[in-house]
């Protein structure tokens, strides 16, 4: 776990034409509503990164 693994799942979860994850469907053969899981994940994990630092600058 770490932001590398972020910023690929972010690169590999798009949202396609459809408006379905374009990750999810060519990596699982799913269909998901964009943003799927991975996506809220990875980005709820990236804020709490980012606020983290901001808060460790402010100290
Ligand atoms: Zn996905």
């Amino acid at each position: 776990m770490n932001d590398r693994q972020d910023q690929l799942i972010l690169a590999v979860h798009v949202r396609g034409l459809d408006g379905m994850c374009a990750g999810c469907r060519a990596w699982w053969s799913r269909l998901t509503p964009y943003p799927c899981w991975q996506v809220d994940w990875a980005t709820s994990r990236e804020a709490r990164t980012v606020t983290a630092r901001f808060l460790e600058g402010v100290r």
